[in-house]
């Protein structure tokens, strides 16, 4: 497969345009966190659902339950939310020992609402269509959330920087 930089459509509040309105397609996780068909874990923080088009056999995404669109906007304060998603993750991966994840960040998310994906690493599903769906995991356009360009951050400008720096 190809591995150059892929485009995407970008979610509107992931830009500097106008916030998507309630019920276009960029704001679906926040129904989807409240489905309870696609949750699999959650407490007073986040809540981890079953991507609803899963690119392999396990798709996970990790949600804050407070209003972060995206990494960008989060704030230094709240940076420490990002270690306790990557520990949720963990937790949830020791209850499938014989699969290999990866836990990262789309560098430009289409959803808004701040996940972190936790998929394996078998890339076999139905919904992988594309070069595109592929190369979104498997180039630097996905951010591993255990590098330390992302942990431990100090604050929202150093967490810009970085991600910057990486996606160039
Ligand atoms: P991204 O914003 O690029 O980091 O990825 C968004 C992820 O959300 C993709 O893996 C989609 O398959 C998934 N997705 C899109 N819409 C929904 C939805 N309504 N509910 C759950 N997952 C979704």
């Amino acid at each position: 497969m190809a591995t150059s930089t892929p485009t995407k459509r970008a979610a509107p509040s992931s830009t500097s345009q106008r916030p998507a309105k309630k019920g276009h397609w960029s704001q679906g996780l926040l129904e989807s966190m409240n489905d309870p068909n696609l949750i699999v874990e959650s407490d007073e923080r986040l809540v981890i659902i079953k991507d609803k088009y899963p690119k392999a056999r396990y798709h996970f995404l990790v949600i804050p339950k407070i209003n972060v669109p995206n990494l960008k906007a989060l704030k230094r304060e709240q940076s420490e939310l990002l270690r306790y998603m990557q520990d949720q993750c963990h937790l949830l991966a020791s209850k499938y020992p014989h699969v290999e994840f990866r836990y990262g960040y789309h560098a430009i998310p289409s959803m808004s609402q701040l996940h972190l994906h936790m998929i394996s690493q078998d890339f076999d599903s139905p919904c992988l269509k594309t070069k595109r769906h592929w190369n979104s995991f498997n180039t630097k356009y996905f951010l591993d959330s255990e590098g330390s360009a992302l942990l431990p951050l100090s604050n929202s400008r150093s967490l810009c920087t970085c991600l910057n720096k990486r996606f160039m």
